[in-house]
């Protein structure tokens, strides 16, 4: 951008923007459905469109690092000349970007999962823009985002569904960065989908075979895992021989994560447990999560739902394809950090 773009006459005023500040030290803020960035004549200028809409529209090749993710898609245009720039108040405060992954826990420990600088999408539609994260073994991480924000496409991309731009991603010592499923899940990553998906034709108990199924060699673990997951969900011992299809919605959800325990995971990610469950069955859930934490798995939450705080030893929050947030120890306590974040 040059700064014979504008007529200085026709510059705005701004005080009530919320500046940010990205890795690379460009300013922007967004104001009424724009990005603007500061460019070195101290005017910033409305660069990309953030639109709502559903029509996906490829991303131009100006879009690069600063595309800007809608929840339906994103528009760049080149609105240098359309929208009059807009000067940078002297008293303007600039939020630092949040710092991209958690603190490392006090032992020094390298992390089981580490992703760094993940970018990935659909097609041609970018959706994460660089995406770092550590969850270190034994604990339990919580993932949180508005819809379209990219947690189930962090997820994908962790568990080799979904293949990953640019980046890398790290498991347990390994760079994973481009394995495929059945390599994931042989390593130990396992993802317990949204909306459950169990298989509805199937009793409680081909269900968990079928979850076993790549653990199928080893009959003494099998055995064994099946017992304790039985005994992690004792509603679904009652009903082993009940089709999965006619399991009350808090039950298809747990048949879903005791089917992803039948994989020996060393990493569990459980894609929005808590979805159109009521709340009495949602800290069940949770309490559960706990407790399969208690006994070893790491696990990655992805949630809309404040109360898997209770839970957590990290929170992060995700918008529009970057982590703006983390939050370990005592920030965990207070809800309503996040529920702002989440608001907006
Ligand atoms: P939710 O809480 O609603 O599941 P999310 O944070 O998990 O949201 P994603 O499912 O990762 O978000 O979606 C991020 C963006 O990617 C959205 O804009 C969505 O429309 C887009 N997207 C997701 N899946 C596809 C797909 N298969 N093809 C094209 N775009 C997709």
């Amino acid at each position: 951008m040059t700064d014979d773009t504008h007529d200085e006459g026709e510059a705005l005023e701004l005080d009530h923007v919320e500046w940010q500040q990205d890795d690379d030290g460009t300013e922007w803020f967004v104001h009424e459905g724009w990005r603007y960035e500061l460019d070195d004549d101290g005017y910033a200028y409305a660069v990309s469109e953030v639109s709502e809409t559903d029509e996906a529209s490829p991303p131009s090749a100006t879009d690069g690092d600063d595309a800007s993710a809608g929840e339906g898609s994103v528009q760049v245009l080149d609105a240098t000349t359309a929208i009059p720039p807009v000067r940078r108040p002297a008293s303007a405060e600039i939020r630092e970007p949040a710092p991209a992954t958690a603190p490392a826990p006090d032992d020094g420990s390298s992390p089981l999962l580490r992703l760094s600088g993940v970018r990935s999408g659909y097609g041609p539609l970018p959706v994460l823009h660089g995406v770092d994260l550590d969850v270190h073994e034994g604990k339990t991480a919580v993932l949180f985002g508005l819809n379209g924000a990219g947690k189930t496409t962090t997820a994908m991309n962790v568990c080799g569904a979904l293949p990953t731009w640019e980046g890398s991603i790290e498991f347990d010592g390994q760079d994973v960065t481009k394995w495929n499923t059945k390599r994931c899940v042989d390593a130990g990553i396992v993802m317990v989908p949204e909306g459950r998906r169990v298989f509805p034709e199937l009793s409680v108990e081909r269900n968990l075979q079928v979850g076993s199924w790549s653990q199928r060699k080893d009959g003494d673990w099998v055995a064994s895992q099946r017992e304790q997951v039985l005994d992690y969900f004792p509603r679904l011992r009652e009903r082993l021989v009940q089709l999965a299809g006619t399991l009350s919605g808090g039950e298809q959800q747990m048949l879903a994560i005791a089917r992803g325990l039948m994989a020996k995971p060393k990493l569990l990610i459980v894609d929005e447990a808590s979805m159109g469950l009521a709340p009495v069955i949602v800290k069940d859930v949770f309490e559960i999560v706990r407790a399969i934490n208690a006994d070893g798995v790491t696990v990655l939450l992805i949630e809309q739902n404040v109360g898997a705080l209770d839970v957590a030893d990290l929170g992060v929050v995700m918008s529009q394809g970057r982590i703006v947030k983390t939050l370990s120890g005592a920030e965990l306590t207070d809800r309503s950090v996040v529920s702002k974040l989440l608001m907006g």
